[in-house]
């Protein structure tokens, strides 16, 4: 536990895949966690972090970004299209494109404004009702679409279904990067990242696994 020990594991999992040292980013997911704890990972010199709500993000983010030089956050949860302005302007990367009138509003916004963040398009490989994401069977299509619109898509996101074997999901995840000559995989977290990097993930997205249990109360 903690950030020194999952950075080795990390470090560890790219030496057992044969993967380039640095080649996984590790995300640390800061969403809900006191705010001591968050400085506590940026006094270590910890520069990438996850955070799933714009809200809570826009809270924390802009006042430590003033005092932490080179630091960035990834937005790792859904994204309504009414907050997407904002969330162009926080974020360097968005993994959460999951829909068309999604892609429509940010493509729009990246015209306005010259800018966009890196984009993933989240997968919902479990075809679960309740999970975001676009369906397997529709991702070759939906990412055609992006690209039709100009949008960076550098990759696929997935969130497994927690009763299920995580790495069939990621095998699936790679799959449909793969054959859409997509380089980049926004997956695993703490409890299955080594797994993640074994097939190839690029971006693991670490929370209770380095700053402790969230507390939701
Ligand atoms: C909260 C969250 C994580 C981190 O979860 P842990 O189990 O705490 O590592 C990763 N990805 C997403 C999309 C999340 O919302």
């Amino acid at each position: 536990m903690g950030l020194t020990d999952i950075r080795d594991r990390v470090a560890k999992a790219e030496a057992r895949a044969g993967r380039d040292p640095g080649s996984v980013q590790l995300i640390a997911v800061s969403k809900v966690q006191p705010l001591e704890r968050v400085e506590a990972v940026l006094e270590q010199g910890h520069k990438l972090f996850g955070e799933n709500k714009v809200q809570e993000a826009r809270g924390k983010w802009p006042e430590f970004m003033e005092r932490y030089e080179g630091v960035s956050v990834h937005l790792i949860g859904p994204l309504q299209t009414n907050k997407a302005r904002q969330a162009m302007e926080l974020f360097s990367a968005i993994h959460s494109v999951d829909r068309p009138k999604l892609a429509n509003t940010l493509a729009r916004l990246a015209q306005e404004t010259g800018a966009c963040p890196d984009l993933f398009i989240q997968v919902n490989t479990g075809e679960e009702e309740q999970k975001a994401g676009i369906l397997p069977d529709d991702a070759d299509a939906f990412i055609a679409e992006c690209r039709g619109l100009d949008l960076p898509i550098k990759g696929l996101m997935c969130i497994p279904p927690v009763e299920e074997t995580p790495s069939l999901h990621f095998a699936l995840l790679g799959k449909i990067a793969e054959r859409n000559g997509l380089e980049e995989l926004s997956m695993g977290m703490s409890s299955d990242f080594e797994e993640a990097i074994a097939l190839g993930a690029t971006h693991v997205r670490v929370g209770s696994a380095i700053f402790g249990e969230r507390d939701y109360g």
